[in-house]
């Protein structure tokens, strides 16, 4: 890790949030069983310690996906690389993101999941750059409200380098 990277939220930020989100799904949710479903490979953390806050019964789901073509004049399509183990048919169900950007990859995904019959649809997402956003999103979870800046760590990555960072931190171009 050669990068000097300035921290943006601190891991205790990062801990306080996430309990804090969890008691907001579970005010929203009470005892009902719910699935959650996490985005490849940047929500591993969150879910991990989002997960273990919540109380009810909880099932856990993995989809990886990439945005397809480009972004500034795609439909938002994307293509799907890991598609969901189990049936989401009456279930209540909350995407686990790492970050809302232009919002192309949650369009997308919130219309092909709802098409599945789910008997609610939320969106956690940690972070949230709504600057940037070209599609309307709703993120019923939302972690963090950040400037558009390229963030790293808790999950997300710089050409695959530090998903292991316990903070959220900006990559600084001005270091050599
Ligand atoms: P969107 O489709 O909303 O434009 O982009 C969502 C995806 O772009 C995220 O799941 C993430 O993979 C990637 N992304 C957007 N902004 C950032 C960022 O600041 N840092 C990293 N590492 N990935 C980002």
């Amino acid at each position: 890790m050669n990068d000097k990277i300035n921290v943006l939220i601190s891991e205790e930020e990062i801990a306080k949030r996430i309990s804090e989100m969890a008691e907001e799904i579970t005010k929203d949710t009470g005892d009902e069983p719910i699935v959650l479903i996490g985005i490849l490979k940047g929500s591993i953390m969150l879910m991990a310690d989002l997960a273990r806050k919540l109380k009810q019964d909880v099932k856990i789901d993995f989809m990886d996906i990439s945005s397809y073509g480009d972004s500034d004049t795609s439909s938002g399509e994307i293509k799907i690389n890991k598609d969901l183990e189990y049936a989401i048919e009456g279930e209540n169900v909350i995407i686990i993101e790492d970050i809302v950007d232009t919002g192309t990859t949650m369009s997308y995904l919130l219309d092909h999941l709802r098409e599945k019959k789910p008997a609610s649809l939320k969106l956690c997402t940690l972070l949230d750059k709504p600057e940037n956003r070209r599609f309307d999103v709703k993120c019923d979870y939302i972690g963090f409200e950040i400037p558009n800046k390229f963030v790293v760590g808790y999950g997300l990555d710089y050409a695959q380098k530090y998903r292991n960072l316990p903070y959220i931190g900006c990559v600084d171009t001005t270091e050599k």
